[in-house]
């Protein structure tokens, strides 16, 4: 008897494509939802009623940047519950494309809900506790955002400066870290704002002597430019997937290693976000070893994100195409009279090009003359480098 009315429920709750709670009923409900309905006062909006227009854009930002059409279709499949196993399926794959991506063996690693911003506020909220002391290398715009982050949670902050797009040498950061004593250190390996890709080799092992957790943003550089996690000592590594992974954005994925796991799983005071716990996310993600993987919250169910994994993969990290590409730019712009904001070749990020703003010229008349006449979106600087770039990505597929 039970089973066949939960049969006939289920039928009508298809049938009607509504939602269905299990909860006691209550009184009648029509005359209820009649009265409620007479009282709306604000009418929906016109443009609302309308079809959603998006022109087509050449999106030569730093990101986000076009979708090849077959992340695109990806976009469009079907949704599926965030806890059906066929989804903790599709966790797992993307987890293995990330830790492709970021060339690890990382247990711990994750794709975020939300943007690179997400990732950013997760690694620091995770791995700090109030009062312990950070040092954050500021030569653009996301490490005065990490700076301001840690400071915001109550962390005590101390900052490396230089001019945006300038280069911190292994000794610079050396004896800043022996001052400091951080528990985390923040560099940008892709600083977009600059254009530079930034050197890593030996932080990581300067910053093991030191006791630190070496932290890296590549929002803007992976998939675009070499970085290996593993043999590079980078304790947290994050990205975003709206650049170089050719995804749209929304989902950031992050991972930590065992020294990073060891020092935000021992922690005294509880993260000061409940969204970017790492404990929950590690259990939702399946990484914690326990038989059940329980709600935590509607994690991103788009298939958007694993399409630009897929397509990652399947080019075999395409680095040596991104330098090419960027190569071929940098010639034709310095052909045309123009001068690279980067001026060591080896320092560029292959991904974003800045170019230096020709003495004279409006960067605000340029950009939007490029956009009303190409269709072309580029930008301007960032931050610090406001006025003095201006900002071109790459179309890669
Ligand atoms: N880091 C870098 C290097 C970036 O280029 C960006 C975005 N331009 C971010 C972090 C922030 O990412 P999001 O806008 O996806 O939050």
């Amino acid at each position: 008897m039970q089973r066949t009315l939960f049969r006939r429920g289920a039928l009508l709750a298809q049938k009607a494509a509504v939602e269905v709670s299990l909860l006691p009923m209550s009184a009648p409900i029509q005359p209820r939802l009649d009265r409620a309905m007479s009282s709306v006062t604000i009418p929906p909006p016109e443009c609302m009623l309308r079809p959603l227009e998006v022109p087509f854009r050449y999106l030569f930002g730093p990101g986000p940047s076009n979708v090849p059409p077959r992340v695109l279709a990806a976009g469009g499949r079907g949704i599926i519950g965030h806890l059906h196993p066929e989804m903790y399926e599709i966790m797992n794959d993307i987890k293995k494309g990330i830790q492709y991506a970021f060339q690890t063996q990382n247990n711990m690693t994750i794709a975020m809900s939300g943007s690179g911003h997400a990732a950013m506020e997760c690694a620091v909220f995770n791995t700090v506790e109030p009062g312990e002391s950070v040092l954050v290398a500021v030569n653009g715009i996301w490490g005065e955002r990490v700076a301001e982050i840690a400071e915001r949670m109550g962390a005590n902050v101390h900052i490396m400066v230089k001019a945006p797009g300038g280069v911190f040498s292994n000794g610079e950061i050396e004896k800043a870290l022996a001052k400091h004593k951080p528990v985390l250190f923040f560099l940008t390996h892709g600083e977009s704002s600059a254009g530079l890709a930034h050197p890593v080799d030996g932080i990581g092992d300067l910053c093991r002597k030191h006791n630190t957790l070496f932290l890296v943003d590549t929002v803007a550089s992976l998939g675009a430019s070499p970085i290996f996690m593993d043999q590079q000592n980078i304790d947290i590594l994050y990205t975003g997937s709206q650049k170089a992974l050719n995804a749209p954005p929304g989902t950031a994925p992050i991972s930590f290693n065992e020294r990073a796991c060891q020092k935000m799983f021992n922690r005294k005071t509880k993260p000061v976000s409940y969204l970017f716990d790492m404990a929950h996310l590690s259990n939702y993600w399946g990484n914690d070893g326990q038989p059940a993987r329980l709600y935590h919250h509607t994690g991103p169910v788009c298939f958007g994100p694993v399409s630009g994994l897929l397509c990652l993969s399947h080019q075999y990290l395409s680095w040596r195409h991104h330098r090419e590409v960027a190569g071929y730019l940098w010639k034709g712009l310095e052909d045309m009279g123009l001068k690279l904001f980067i001026q060591n070749k080896d320092l560029r990020l292959p991904s974003v090009t800045t170019i230096a703003i020709p003495e004279g010229y409006n960067w605000r008349e340029m950009l939007q003359y490029i956009m009303k006449h190409h269709n072309m979106e580029m930008t301007g600087g960032l931050g610090p480098s406001t006025g003095m770039v201006s900002v071109r990505g790459m179309l890669k597929f």
